[in-house]
């Protein structure tokens, strides 16, 4: 039990159900109560200062006391705190926001369907591929293609689409049709000698005979982060998505963009499939839209898959889908003044002025004994923890290490996190060189200490 004289701690061991949390654990150990915000910077009960390396949950583009959201969204709340849009209703900031996204979306991407989270946008992306493909009479194309360790959420249809196990273990899931590929990550999933050419060239090859041994007209869409974030951040090997892009398009099937963490800038380029060379059908935005500050999520659809949907609700009469916080006008709000501050201040652009000092700052790191692979682009990267570099064998108990260095980062002042062997940086898009420097110092610091505790403890 934690001894810290704090009834809050005592309060929360007793009746909060923490997610992704060994609840036992927590009971031991109690929860990390972090009170207040200042920039890229987050304040926990005991005063302690850490600069905050994944945006929360890579998601704080603005950093965390950005007081033009909380005026927009006060502004909102006085003005028409709630509305919906059903039924032909509307309202400015969802209208607004809409028209917004369909400029700042790669051309073709015109029509904007919001919900609360990215899990309810993917699970959206479903049922829309399936009510638009039984509306053109072509029920059995139903299935999805998605990755090994791709992250779409955790509901039912959109957790069956993630490709990490502890999301289906003891869950039941997968429970829709879904194919998960070998994931794109040269490093770990080439084989010996395999160029990376080579490489792309086999899993291009994979997903051609996966769609001919399933049958194209039995395969609805294929979905994929263009930089996989919450399975251990992959970048994605030389002429991927172009060529995913190619075979999705021959065979008729859906390609969607899960940008929830790629969006607006977090790679070096305003979207991650513009970064890597292709356009989706359909493109899934959350996190960065809003900096988190507000829940919300934009699908973003090109007119095919529109016209499709749309000329299936006149035959049915309605589209029989939405939420009763779709396009919520003070997310919406948020969302609007959140881009405007993206924009006036060009935080897009300073993902990429920052990116060579984050990146290579990191690549140092890449020698140092725990370390298998440093991997990112923009201000996204992930620090892989391998016992042995040369045979690639991870450090046991699995996870171990990662969490070990995440735990001496907090430490040092540094959050990060720990997906399964890797310790992952996502950090707002508004740091400057000088909180770059401190990230990469004050993870150095934990890294030494690292090496000391693995000797210690026989680990090397
Ligand atoms: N897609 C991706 C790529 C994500 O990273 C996440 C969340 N980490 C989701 C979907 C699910 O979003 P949410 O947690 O808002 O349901």
């Amino acid at each position: 039990m934690n001894q810290r004289p704090n009834s809050l701690h005592a309060s929360d061991i007793a009746h909060s159900m923490h997610p992704y949390t060994n609840m036992r654990a927590h009971e031991e150990k109690g929860p990390m109560i972090i009170t207040r915000g200042d920039g890229a910077r987050v304040f926990d009960d005991q005063g302690k200062e850490y600069i905050e390396a994944l945006a929360g949950l890579w998601s704080v583009a603005v950093g965390f006391s950005e007081t033009r959201l909380a005026d927009a969204a006060y502004e909102q709340l006085k003005k028409l705190p709630y509305y919906h849009s059903f039924a032909h209703k509307a309202h400015e900031p969802s209208i607004r926001l809409a028209e917004k996204l369909a400029e700042m979306t790669p051309e073709g991407l015109n029509r904007v369907f919001f919900t609360n989270s990215g899990s309810e946008a993917n699970d959206t992306v479903i049922k829309m591929a399936w009510f638009l493909n039984n509306g053109l009479g072509r029920p059995e194309k139903k299935k999805f293609l998605a990755r090994n360790k791709g992250y779409h959420g955790i509901t039912i249809a959109s957790g069956s689409l993630t490709g990490l196990p502890s999301n289906h273990k003891d869950f039941d899931l997968p429970a829709i049709p879904v194919t998960h590929l070998t994931t794109p990550h040269y490093w770990r999933c080439a084989n010996e000698g395999e160029s990376e050419v080579a490489f792309t060239a086999r899993l291009l090859k994979e997903l051609e005979d996966t769609i001919l041994a399933e049958g194209p007209e039995t395969i609805a869409g294929f979905i994929g982060e263009p930089v996989m974030g919450a399975g251990g951040v992959m970048t994605p090997p030389v002429g991927y998505w172009p060529g995913v892009a190619e075979i999705c398009a021959k065979y008729d099937i859906l390609l969607v963009a899960d940008e929830v963490i790629n969006g607006f800038g977090r790679t070096g380029a305003p979207f991650g499939c513009q970064k890597y060379g292709f356009t989706p059908d359909i493109l899934v935005t959350s996190k960065q839209l809003t900096s988190s500050y507000m829940p919300l999520a934009a699908i973003v659809v090109n007119d095919k898959v529109y016209n499709a949907i749309a000329d299936n609700t006149a035959k049915l009469g309605t589209f029989g889908h939405g939420f009763t916080g779709s396009g919520h006008p003070v997310a919406c709000a948020v969302g609007l003044e959140n881009l405007a501050i993206i924009e006036e201040n060009d935080l897009m652009g300073n993902a990429a002025r920052l990116e060579p000092m984050f990146q290579d700052g990191l690549r140092k790191f890449a020698d140092h004994p725990l370390v298998g692979e440093v991997r990112g682009v923009g201000l996204i990267a992930g620090v892989e923890m391998t016992k042995d570099r040369a045979t690639k064998t991870a450090f046991e108990p699995a996870g171990a290490m990662a969490t070990k260095v995440v735990a001496l980062c907090a430490e040092e002042g540094l959050i990060v996190r720990n997906v399964y062997e890797t310790v992952a940086f996502c950090p707002p898009l508004i740091v400057t060189e000088d909180d770059v420097a401190e990230i990469l110092a004050r993870f150095g610091r934990a890294m030494d200490k690292a090496l000391d505790w693995a000797k210690a403890e026989g680990m090397l």
